[in-house]
């Protein structure tokens, strides 16, 4: 964002980008939150089947899950002077035969720097999923269980975490250190941001 260019001029070109339109099997609809004053970035990976029908982003079952984890409200989750809900793609890339394709590659090239250097107030990223997880970390373990594994590596200022999706169910199971040991710790950071008196 230049300062000809403000933030509603910005989010507006992003809602109208058909950069990869040919791919997307519903067409573009980029589902985003952002505003330049937000506080925590929610980095994840695109927007599933519900959320590009209701144009919000995470209105899903991994939507709900990932506030618990958060300990957001979703009026809190919602309000983009504090969240900013930036997925890898912002539109809805298809389903394949085990779930949602990956995100558009085209899609982070074209605008992710672009929206990320205007937030200056950011004091927490919340990195979910491979592919989110290996743009924002450059240090990413090969498999999102030992990424997540290492949280205490990244923090305070970066939490990577498992995609929230039920389909994870499993995965949850498997690592139970993960709800026992670093929940507790993001939802005490998390609050801890909603505390902080900015400038
Ligand atoms: S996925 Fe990204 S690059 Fe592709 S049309 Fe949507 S906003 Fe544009």
């Amino acid at each position: 964002m230049t300062a000809k260019q403000p933030a509603a001029t910005l989010l507006n070109d992003v809602r109208g980008c058909t950069l990869c339109a040919a791919h997307l099997p519903l067409g573009p609809k980029p589902i985003l939150q952002w505003h330049p004053a937000a506080r925590i970035l929610i980095a994840g990976q695109a927007p599933g089947r519900k959320a590009h029908d209701a144009g919000v982003p995470f209105a899903d079952a991994s939507g709900e899950r990932l506030r618990q984890w958060l300990g957001l409200t979703a009026e809190q989750f919602y309000n983009p002077q504090l969240v900013a809900i930036l997925p890898m793609g912002f539109c809805f890339p298809g389903t394949g035969k085990s779930g949602d394709l990956p995100p558009r590659p085209e899609c982070a090239p074209a605008w992710r720097q672009t929206l990320l250097k205007p937030l200056k107030q950011l004091q927490l990223t919340v990195v979910i999923g491979q592919y989110a997880q290996a743009y924002h970390l450059p240090t990413a373990k090969s498999s999102v269980t030992d990424t997540v594994a290492s949280w205490q590596d990244y923090w305070p200022d970066i939490i990577p975490l498992p995609h929230p999706s039920p389909r994870n169910n499993i995965w949850l199971k498997r690592n139970p250190w993960f709800a026992e040991q670093l929940l507790p710790k993001l939802q005490a950071r998390v609050k801890q941001v909603l505390l902080l008196k900015l400038q």
